[in-house]
């Protein structure tokens, strides 16, 4: 289905450090400039203001994407909202038929998706192609399976659409989080109006052709792009009935208030500081992948990222070591190599914001540790970090920095551990590793998190409802659960 175009083709001109063979990008066709997704067509803004989109694995600019301001907005709710009489009413199954369709298309396209969600974002390509664009497409299938079975997920209470869904997604998993939020919106009959992150628009532009292409009914989805402001346009539209926002705390807290006083429903994916946490009787060597994954996977910005490590004190001494030998093994630098393991920091902002936590950590007394690796001059890298004998007031424990830096401390009890674990403003996901299935019970209806992964780390599947709690926000994605905020009974 793709269609030929007459846009150039990327050059894509590299300078690496490290040099192996790149994923051949020569076959990825971007537009110069991408306007916004209105009413099934692609607009240009109101304000005629375009800013750029750069790959931060080597600062070179990728496209020019619209900026929309209140009108741009307030035109895509329009479009949304005359969608929504017709959309809520079409039969069920063909809802589904419609939803089926974006799963399929995605898929035939899965590569694409997966070099530009890596060029525009900095992910390993490994990642992408293996993670991020499967998991959104199972999203969609997942999903439209639900579409006429909902009076089955909800027997006698007769669910009914919302109407207009304003939703508004973070830069570290651009697609994924885009059909996070997409899919179960349509499924329960409910039109779009979407804001994806401003460093990371491509991909959310592309699932805009597909879902042209797919030919859903004109409006049902609009993709407005833009930065803050944008998303407060969004927030502070009298015709949104629900907010659906993933982002910082920060963000969360201002939408929070802004919303005060209205009907609009809202749910919340904010940050996370989680703990992953090492008993002595846990299958080490497992763990220490667990670690690995838990913090360095997507450079560490995961919401759910295990960027506290808690290690029972009989093991500490051969965890650390054995922790330290594998993270010279991780490979940092281009993420369009498949065998690179930690890609480009996604932007010059969020590096900024790592480094300041290194000198923070280092100032608070915490000790700092860098695998020796080689990381390209150009671009933004950081190496994967540890923050030895890390205290629980550190700055550095407490906040999240979202990037690939892990806190380690050491515990001696199992109350101890669940203490410190919970002493924190956030509680999204953890990690417990042991051989015991009691410690593990006993721990998973002990810890503050959303979710608790056992012996594992990062395991996502459209089927399982996913959540925070405190400052991590409220309301869940996923699964039967993540119906329930898109409908009214
Ligand atoms: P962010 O700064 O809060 O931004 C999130 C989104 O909100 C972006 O699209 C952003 O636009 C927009 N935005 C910014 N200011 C706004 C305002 N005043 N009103 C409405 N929208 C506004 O977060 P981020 O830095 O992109 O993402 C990282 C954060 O997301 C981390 O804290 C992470 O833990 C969290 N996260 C949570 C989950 C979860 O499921 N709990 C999943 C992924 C990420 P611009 O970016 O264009 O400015
Ligand atoms: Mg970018």
């Amino acid at each position: 289905m793709a269609k030929k175009t007459n846009e150039p083709k990327l050059d894509f001109k590299t300078d690496w450090a490290y040099e192996p063979a790149p994923e051949d990008t020569s076959h990825i066709s971007l537009k110069k400039k991408y306007d916004l997704f209105i009413d099934g067509k692609f607009v240009k803004p109101n304000s005629k203001k375009y800013f750029a989109t750069y790959n931060p694995a080597t600062d070179e600019k990728l496209a020019d994407i619209a900026e929309a301001d209140a009108k741009d907005v307030d035109k895509a709710v329009k479009a949304a909202r005359k969608a929504f009489t017709k959309w809520s009413k079409i039969s069920a199954k063909e809802r589904g038929k419609y939803i089926y369709r974006i799963a399929r298309l995605m898929q035939e396209r899965a590569r694409e998706f997966a070099v530009i969600e890596t060029m525009d974002g900095g992910k390993p390509i490994r990642e992408s192609r293996d993670i991020d664009v499967p998991l959104a497409a199972n999203h969609f299938f997942y999903y439209a399976g639900w579409a006429d079975k909902l009076e089955y997920a909800f027997p006698n209470r007769n669910p009914k659409p919302i109407g207009v869904a304003g939703q508004i997604i973070p830069w570290n998993f651009p697609l994924l989080m885009a059909a996070w939020k997409i899919a179960p919106a349509l499924a329960t009959g409910n039109t779009v109006v979407l804001k994806p992150a401003e460093t990371t628009s491509l991909t959310a532009l592309k699932l805009a052709e597909l879902i042209r292409d797919s030919g859903l009914p004109d409006g049902v989805v609009n993709i407005v792009t833009g930065a803050g402001a944008t998303g407060a346009a969004i927030v502070n539209h009298p015709d949104i009935n629900k907010i659906a926002f993933t982002g910082s705390t920060d963000v969360g807290k201002l939408i929070q208030k802004a919303i005060a006083g209205t009907d609009k429903k809202l749910t919340l994916e904010l940050g996370g500081k989680a703990a992953n946490i090492i008993f002595e009787d846990a299958p080490l060597d497992q763990a220490i992948e667990g670690i690995v994954n838990g913090i360095f996977f997507n450079q560490g910005h995961v919401c759910c990222a295990g960027s506290r490590l808690f290690v029972q004190e009989s093991v500490a001494d051969i965890v650390i070591r054995k922790l330290k030998d594998r993270m010279e093994t991780l490979i940092v630098g281009n993420p369009l190599d498949k065998n690179t393991d930690i890609g480009a920091i996604n932007s010059k902002e969020q590096l900024l914001k790592i480094n300041k936590y290194l000198k923070i950590g280092k100032e608070e007394g915490a000790e700092l540790y860098q695998s020796s690796c080689t990381i390209p001059t150009k671009g933004n890298f950081c190496r994967p970090t540890l923050f030895l004998n890390a205290s629980q007031s550190h700055r550095v424990v407490q906040e999240e920095i979202f990037g690939p830096v892990l806190t380690v401390q050491t515990f001696r009890t199992i109350e101890e551990v669940i203490e410190k674990a919970n002493n924190i403003p956030y509680g999204l996901s953890a990690g417990v590793w042991t051989d015991k299935g009691s410690k593990i019970f006993n721990l998973t209806s002990k810890l503050r998190a959303g979710v608790v992964w056992a012996n594992t780390y990062n395991k996502f599947d459209p089927t399982s409802p996913f959540g925070g709690y405190k400052e991590s926000g409220f309301g869940r994605e996923g699964g039967l659960h993540g119906l329930m905020p898109y409908l009214r009974f």
